[in-house]
């Protein structure tokens, strides 16, 4: 089984990408399941065909967790994908981490997670002990950092380098930075910019992923790219993701950069 996770900054395209991969993934007849570690809890919608599946944290805060069954927390999707949302706090109250905490430990007790693939959609604005957990309890063994060429998603990216090389040298779990995924924000010469951000913190870039009109027609019909154009270019560039991630065998000890080196990168790119 392998298990990877998605991390970068709100709003970058985690979900987007998380869903598209997984579906690709799912259509070379792998099982998959994903699992959605923010607290927005829309990571698994477009393969639930725009379904808001209730989450594991609204789940027991309304039940105990011994009257907590499978079918409750993991939602059958597209082809299969079996779908969770750890979900967060009432707004103003509460630990946003304490979602992802509480869906591991009820997952684990109901013997729920297995499959060829678990892919991980973490939010990484935040690094905090709730939010690295996929990677310090060694869930998450390969780490993606999806970021676009703008300074404050290259920013969020970097701190994630900073808690995977912390983790490394502190415990002896062996969550790896697997590379990095371009989610074009179309910005100049952005492909270039994010190859030179992957190598310098000793990684790679692994795909780019265009920005396409065609993720927002997907999504108003509740569906992933995958599934909605197939045939689309931007299908393709899923799949070539999906294989790059799968085959994958350079794994590192990421290099974070300084933050002025990571501003002067980005300002040679203005
Ligand atoms: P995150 O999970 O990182 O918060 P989302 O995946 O929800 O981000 O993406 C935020 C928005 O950006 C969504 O409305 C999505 O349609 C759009 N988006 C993401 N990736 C692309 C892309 N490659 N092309 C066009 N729109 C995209
Ligand atoms: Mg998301």
């Amino acid at each position: 089984m392998k298990q990877i996770a998605l991390y970068g900054k709100g709003g970058i395209g985690k979900s987007t990408t998380s869903a598209n991969l997984s579906a690709a993934l799912s259509d070379t007849g792998l099982d998959i399941m994903q699992i959605g570690c923010d607290p927005k809890h829309d990571s698994t919608r477009m393969l639930m065909h725009g379904t808001w599946i209730p989450t594991v944290l609204d789940l027991v805060r309304t039940r105990q967790e011994s009257e907590i069954s499978v079918s409750d927390v993991v939602h059958t999707g597209y082809n299969g994908i079996r779908c969770v949302e750890a979900g967060g706090p009432e707004p103003g109250i509460g630990c946003a981490g304490r979602g992802i905490i509480a869906t591991f430990q009820l997952l684990e007790r109901l013997g729920a997670l297995y499959g060829d693939v678990i892919l991980y959609d973490v939010l990484g604005d935040v690094v905090c002990g709730g939010f690295a957990m996929p990677m310090r309890e060694g869930y998450a063994q390969e780490v993606y950092l999806v970021t676009s060429g703008d300074l404050m998603s290259l920013y969020a990216a970097n701190n994630i380098c900073k808690a995977i090389q912390r983790l490394s040298r502190r415990t002896r779990t062996t969550c790896l930075l697997g590379g990095v995924i371009c989610n074009s924000a179309n910005i100049t010469d952005e492909k270039d910019l994010v190859a030179t951000f992957a190598r310098r913190i000793g990684s790679r870039l692994i795909t780019f992923i265009p920005r396409d009109r065609i993720v927002r027609v997907a999504e108003v019909n509740r569906q992933t790219v995958i599934e909605y154009a197939p045939d689309s270019p931007q299908s393709d560039i899923y799949r070539s993701l999906a294989e790059a991630v799968y085959t994958n065998d350079m794994l590192t000890i990421p290099t974070p950069m300084e933050t002025d080196e990571l501003e002067d990168l980005a300002l040679e790119y203005v």
